[in-house]
């Protein structure tokens, strides 16, 4: 169980409650919003503190608007669909800070909900100036991070506002985050197993390192696998390398077989001469990738392989893609091992942003037994590192 307070721990009736959500969610060149999973996830918090009589003040970042004002950021495009979900009516304030919305926030009734403008259109926000961070406090007398996707990071509206508001505890998403995830690394039912991709060794090499001391197998696919089948002497072509991790990835390798961890990597791939969605293509065997082709997916006998190595598994911990989904031509080793990762009887945990776009894409969302709203939070819990939103928060005292 999570160690800190939470918000059902606290009383917020009556009271000003400052909830960090992340309402960051992706939106497609017209302004709108293509998924909204992550308004939706914060909705159990909201409700919650409605129905309890308090008075929300709803804070995000949308973006990255680098301190400055961006008409494209604003996150007047989020409360459209939030008055929605909520069925509710929502005030927008058009600035996160200053005597404006104080005065706002201040002549609230209980039940009221405010959404405050992007925090990142000030630069206190990235940088936790501890100015900003106070003039977030004032509008508060109750704080509440259900920010699960920003909670790794020490901006001031996660972790410098803790400095100036009591009580300090976490939402409902941040809590079901946390215990599943921490759930699963501390006591995985076994055979555990992580299937790891993506495109590159270097971002995940604190994970892949954490992950081996607690799984049974490792599986390799994704851009990443080019890295370990280079080191071990395989012609890649103009597959994506990196050189500089080419020993450690070795070094990663000898440590699973020393362990007894069994390691699997593609067996064969999809090849093309370039990324373009146009490009002629070919499945081929690892051995035999040529020499000026780039291989942008696992090939059919690597998710037979994969399917496999999976189906004895009771958990199944899932970061990074198999192949360059986002193209069609290089999406099917990818949404085949999701069909395969979603059949398994296995407690099935899906982490990082491009991964659970996938697993969307592919139509198995349903299935799968938890997709993590976060992408850096889930790398740094993976990677054994605690949160910095996380630690801010009040402890939940031990019953003697
Ligand atoms: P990451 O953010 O590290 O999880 O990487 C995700 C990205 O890796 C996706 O955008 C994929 O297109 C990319 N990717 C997956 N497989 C490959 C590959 N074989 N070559 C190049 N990029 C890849």
């Amino acid at each position: 169980m999570l160690n800190k307070l939470t918000i059902k721990d606290v009383d917020i009736r009556n009271k000003r409650v400052f909830i960090r959500v992340d309402f960051n969610v992706p939106l497609n060149s017209e302004l709108n919003i293509t998924d909204d999973t992550r308004i939706r996830s914060a909705l159990p918090t909201i409700n919650y503190a409605i129905d309890e009589g308090a008075k929300l003040i709803l804070a995000s970042h949308l973006g990255r608007p680098k301190g400055k004002r961006n008409p494209a950021l604003t996150l007047a495009t989020v409360v459209k669909r939030l008055r929605r979900l909520l069925n509710k009516d929502v005030m927008f304030l058009d600035d996160c800070i200053g005597p404006e919305v104080e005065k706002v926030v201040n002549s609230m009734g209980s039940g009221d909900v405010v959404l405050l403008e992007n925090l990142r259109f000030y630069a206190g926000e990235e940088a936790n100036e501890d100015g900003f961070a106070k003039q977030l406090a004032t509008l508060a007398d109750v704080y509440v991070n259900d920010a699960f996707g920003t909670a790794h990071r020490s901006h001031a509206s996660i972790t410098g506002i803790t400095r100036y508001v009591r009580p300090a505890v976490a939402g409902f998403l941040v809590k079901k985050e946390m215990e599943y995830i921490e759930g699963v690394m501390a006591n995985p039912v076994r055979p555990f197993v992580a299937l790891l991709g993506g495109a590159k060794v270097s971002g995940k090499l604190g994970m892949i390192k954490n992950l081996e001391q607690k799984v049974d197998k490792v599986i390799i696919g994704g851009g990443m696998a080019f890295t370990f089948l280079k080191a071990m002497g395989y012609e890649v072509g103009n597959s994506l390398v990196e050189p500089e991790m080419m020993n450690i990835a070795l070094q990663i390798h000898k440590l699973a077989l020393e362990k007894g961890i069994k390691f699997y990597l593609p067996v064969d791939c999809v090849v093309a001469p370039g990324m373009d969605p146009g490009s002629e293509t070919m499945i081929v065997p690892t051995q035999e990738i040529p020499k000026d082709w780039k291989a942008l997916d696992i090939g059919p006998a690597s998710v037979k392989l994969f399917t496999e190595a999976i189906a004895n598994a009771r958990t199944i911990l899932w970061n990074g893609p198999m192949g360059v989904f986002e193209i069609d031509a290089f999406s099917r080793g990818t949404f085949a091992v999701a069909h395969a990762v979603a059949e398994s009887y296995a407690l099935t945990i899906v982490g990082g942003g491009d991964t659970s776009n996938a697993v969307d894409k592919a139509g198995e969302s349903e299935n799968m037994s938890f997709i993590s709203t976060g992408g850096g939070a889930v790398l740094n819990l993976l990677e054994g590192r605690p949160l910095d939103g996380i630690m801010v928060l009040d402890n939940r005292k031990v019953k003697e």
